[in-house]
């Protein structure tokens, strides 16, 4: 039971003064659903403006509170152009506010024509022209107190703006309640850390690197904690020794001999499953290593065994993908494979659901629908997690639960994650390693190119459609805002479409998931030729017929998502190209970021460089999207304070008898507090 210290915390976000339906959608987008997640929505950075007097008197790129009058609102003629509105300042200088999307709406009310407005925003330049793109304010007075202010910078998505933010914000922090310390003082005092609410407070008001370590210890801590509970939970519950006699194995006609690596992984997890206790292995290969088949033959093991096996994917369309595959190659052993997604109805669902009860089907595949309450299994022996960065503890714990035993679990990553990281994410489980790719496999041609040459690389894509290929085309983010993404993909797609016509799809964050679906399908099945896409690609999907990956603004990018990325293309016997397009002149370390990936396609390499170069950052995964492992500690974080972690939580399991005690009483109230990302299944009852 959570304590009810923390309930304020837990209520949905429209507790909060001022959110309504309207609001709490972008709030949800934000993955903001309760006053907890708002508190923890820390900025990304902050800014100090300089109030002038005129735009003379300010420099390109420079934060600013500018008194501006709009002369003139340019809706654009095409409506995936901004909207603009034209200034002029005391001197008489012409500046461009500029809107993208619906913010056009807020810039209609905001800036009537020939009233003066205090305007604070980073001042650019784009052609000719001075903007401003989505001000920070816009106030009819006060507006010289803007300056000088030291004020946070929140992640935004569209409907949201900063002072809104903020004031959610300040309402979130007055609702949190003083909590039971949880971390040792000795350690608190060495590291100068305040308790935890103070440590919030901090973190929103001003740059305050201490701050955010503690807040990030917290979520570190929860974290080695929850992955330690798991695995003791693990080990004290007894699982189901699974023994294949290679009947079902035997009769696989694959088209191709295994790899070194993939027959090592594969006597691994075959010495794990004959174990009594359960497993839990962690299944490491780059893009196209060929985890699929190794994933196969675990499941025909336990086929073997009188058992079922399940498969589960982070989406649909990867679990559709997944289960076609895996049919195709079951289908001689005779194995009987059914997909379950959350989308089935009637009788169709009646008919698996069925099946899984009376042991007909032997290897279900699907989304986490097939954990779902009412779907019960005859013997579920083995759960297999693809790409598993993307399901939190909780879903893992959640499956502990299912069958009468605990399973055995295999999880499966491409992302190349260092050495020193793999213990975060994962805990403590075994690892398997696909070192070796299958052979014959062609380099991927990765060339750098200037966005001036745009012409030329839109040229190369018709000529390769027209050969009868497939492509990719990424689009970047933008900026730190979800709605300008969306934005500049959506431009991409419909100059591309004026172009390719309905050979083109598209596929972002904010589309519909059906039409996602719909459209990925569309390219999966060869019907649509080019896929227009913001990082959502991102995870499995497998077309051997696309050959061609453009990635605009490759800059961007970290490396470890730009190899993820390029791992889309390079599947086939074909050989494939990557064109990455970079914008205008890059700093050093970006060309030698860029350079890095034409010269290697070594995951763990680019990630260990990555590392190296940048300090990090997106190495975990998917930060913008939400989905990262860590929502406060950032890589460098990790990598100083998860070994203090790491021990202490060690210490206040073991040591302390449990959580009890105290400062584990404390500690269960941490684990509580970040419930959604770390189930808490194994505290109840004891
Ligand atoms: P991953 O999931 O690790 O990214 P997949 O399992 O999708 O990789 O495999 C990528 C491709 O390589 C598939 O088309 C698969 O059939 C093929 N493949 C797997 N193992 C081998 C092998 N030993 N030799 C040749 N091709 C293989
Ligand atoms: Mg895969």
């Amino acid at each position: 039971m959570r304590p009810d210290i923390l309930n304020p915390l837990f209520a949905e976000t429209e507790t909060l003064e001022g959110v309504g339906p309207k609001l709490k959608k972008p709030l949800e987008r934000l993955g903001l659903t309760r006053v907890r997640d708002v508190l923890y929505h820390l900025p990304e950075r902050f800014v100090t403006r300089r109030a002038v007097a005129d735009l003379d008197e300010a420099g390109e790129g420079e934060n600013i509170v500018v008194a501006l009058t709009p002369v003139e609102h340019r809706a654009s003629r095409n409506a995936r152009a901004p909207y603009r509105v034209l200034a002029q300042d005391a001197k008489g200088n012409v500046l461009a506010l500029t809107y993208f999307g619906r913010a056009s709406y807020t810039a209609k009310k905001q800036l009537p024509v020939g009233e003066k407005r205090w305007v604070a925003g980073k001042l650019e330049r784009y052609g000719d022209m001075l903007q401003i793109v989505h001000p920070d304010h816009v106030l009819e007075e006060g507006g010289e107190n803007l300056g000088h202010l030291c004020e946070p910078v929140y992640r935004l998505s569209e409907g949201l703006t900063q002072p809104k933010v903020a004031g959610l914000v300040g309402q979130a922090l007055a609702k949190a309640p003083e909590l039971p310390e949880w971390i040792e003082a000795g350690q608190a005092d060495r590291e100068g850390w305040t308790g935890w609410r103070d440590a919030l407070y901090l973190a929103h008001r001003a740059e305050n690197a201490t701050a955010r370590d503690r807040l990030a210890y917290d979520e570190l801590l929860a974290n080695s904690l929850a992955l330690m509970l798991v695995r003791a939970d693990n080990r004290r519950r007894k699982g189901q020794p699974l023994k294949g006699d290679g009947s079902y194995r035997g009769k696989l006609a694959l088209p191709f001999p295994l790899t070194g690596a993939q027959q090592r992984s594969i006597a691994e997890i075959e010495g794990d499953l004959a174990q009594d206790a359960p497993m839990l292995r962690l299944l490491q290969g780059d893009v196209g290593a060929g985890k699929t088949v190794v994933a196969l033959e675990a499941m025909l093991i336990a086929v073997e065994a009188g058992a079922q096996a399940a498969m589960l994917a982070p989406t649909e369309l990867l679990a559709r993908q997944h289960f076609e595959t895996l049919r195709r190659m079951a289908a001689p052993t005779g194995a009987e494979v059914a997909l379950f997604t959350g989308r089935d109805k009637g009788k169709a669902r009646e008919s698996i659901l069925m099946g899984l009860l009376d042991g007909s089907i032997d290897i279900v595949v699907g989304t986490h629908a097939i954990f779902q309450d009412k779907v019960a299994y005859r013997n579920l022996a083995l759960v297999v997690i693809d790409e598993q960065h993307r399901f939190g503890v909780g879903q893992r714990l959640m499956l502990a639960g299912k069958g009468k035993r605990a399973p055995h679990v295999l999880a499966m990553t491409a992302t190349p994650i260092p050495r020193t990281l793999t213990l975060a994410q994962y805990g403590e489980l075994d690892v398997s390693k696909l070192d070796e790719l299958p052979p014959g496999r062609q380099a991927i041609d990765t060339r750098v190119i200037g966005i001036e040459r745009m012409d030329e690389v839109v040229a190369g894509v018709e000529r390769h459609i027209a050969g009868g290929q497939q492509a990719y085309w990424v689009c970047p983010m933008v900026r730190d805002n979800e709605t300008d993404d969306t934005a500049a993909a959506e431009a991409r797609f419909a100059a591309l479409k004026a172009r390719f016509g309905n050979d083109v799809v598209m596929v972002h964050g904010q589309l519909d998931p059906g039409l996602k679906d719909a459209a990925m399908e569309r390219f999966a099945s060869g019907d649509a030729k080019l896929l227009v896409a913001t990082t959502v690609i991102e995870v499995g999907v497998d077309v051997p017929a696309a050959t061609l990956m453009v990635i605009e603004q490759a800059e961007r990018f970290g490396l470890a998502q730009l190899h993820q990325l390029r791992g889309r293309v390079g599947r086939g016997a074909e050989k494939s190209v990557c064109l990455l397009l970079r914008s205008g002149e890059l700093s050093e370390t970006a060309r030698d970021r860029l350079a890095l990936m034409r010269e290697t396609q070594d995951g763990f390499r680019l990630a260990e460089e990555d590392l190296r170069l940048r300090g990090g950052g997106e190495l975990l995964g998917t930060r913008q999207s939400g989905e990262a492992a860590f929502q406060i500690a950032d890589l460098e974080q990790i990598t100083r304070l998860l070994p203090t972690a790491h021990d202490d939580a060690r210490l206040l399991i073991e040591r302390d008898g449990g959580l009890e005690g105290p400062r584990g009483e404390a500690a269960r109230t941490l684990l509580y507090l970040f419930e959604r990302d770390f189930g808490v299944r194994t505290l109840r009852g004891g």
